[in-house]
């Protein structure tokens, strides 16, 4: 089979950690759930702390989380895992950096837009996704969305 996984909040445990440099960024508190929307909203804004985070490398330093990291290593053993992101294409080489230093098993990865990134789910019989406005979206492409 062929499985699409999301990395932010899925394997990675990325707005927990990083919410309190973001909230610094951005000026405000938003909790680790709103950032996704905060996100999208200042889309201006998000380019900037984009840019930030990727000189500061902060994402490199993110924990993975544990649990899914070890099923992504099992079921790799049986099936293809195709990791798409909607981290910005210059936080490519650094994503992939904090892949390795995890031993996070994948056939590719791909940086894409929302959009792209759903009609990407197309490809795979299942999806991994951790936001659920994305997951319904996905579920028109994908039979399989958890
Ligand atoms: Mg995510």
């Amino acid at each position: 089979m062929k499985i699409g996984v999301d990395i932010d909040n899925v394997l990675a445990n990325t707005f927990d950690e990083l919410s309190s440099h973001f909230n610094r960024f951005m000026g405000k508190e938003y909790a680790a759930d709103e950032i996704v929307y905060a996100l999208r909203e200042n889309k201006f804004k998000t380019f900037f702390y984009n840019i930030d985070a990727w000189k500061k490398r902060v994402l490199e330093g993110v924990s993975p989380i544990e649990e899914a990291v070890q099923k992504i290593k099992k079921w790799s053993l049986e099936h293809e895992i195709y990791l798409v992101t909607s981290r910005l294409f210059i936080l490519k080489n650094q994503t992939k950096r904090w892949l390795k230093k995890h031993n996070i098993p994948y056939n590719d990865l791909f940086h894409l837009k929302e959009r792209t990134k759903f009609k990407k789910a197309k490809e795979y019989d299942i999806f991994i996704e951790d936001n659920i406005d994305e997951c319904e979206i996905i579920a028109d492409y994908c039979p399989r969305v958890f």
